[in-house]
């Protein structure tokens, strides 16, 4: 637990020093609209309302913890390519 919070911070400080929001999205489980989820309210735990149908989704961070990892991947990938991109056009 306290390792994924570690990790979750890691990943928003990484967001914020590159301009990237942290931006997730799942689909309403009653009536398949997107709903838009940002790391940080996740953190917090804060509930989400579908725009959809107004459903409303209490963030459990233990169930959150695969998705907080797959964001985190994503974002060590995009990194790597980056740096990547940096040493090409260093020559
Ligand atoms: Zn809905």
């Amino acid at each position: 637990m306290k390792s994924v919070l570690r990790r979750a911070e890691a990943v928003d400080d990484f967001a914020t020093a590159h301009s990237a929001p942290v931006q997730m999205s799942m689909d309403c489980p009653d009536c398949g609209a997107g709903i838009g989820l940002s790391l940080p309210s996740l953190l917090a735990a804060r509930p989400v309302w579908c725009s959809g149908c107004g459903a409303r989704f209490d963030v459990n961070l233990d169930n959150s913890a695969d998705v907080l990892r797959k964001v985190s991947d994503g974002l060590e990938r995009l990194r790597t390519v980056r740096d990547g991109a940096n040493a090409a056009a260093r020559g």
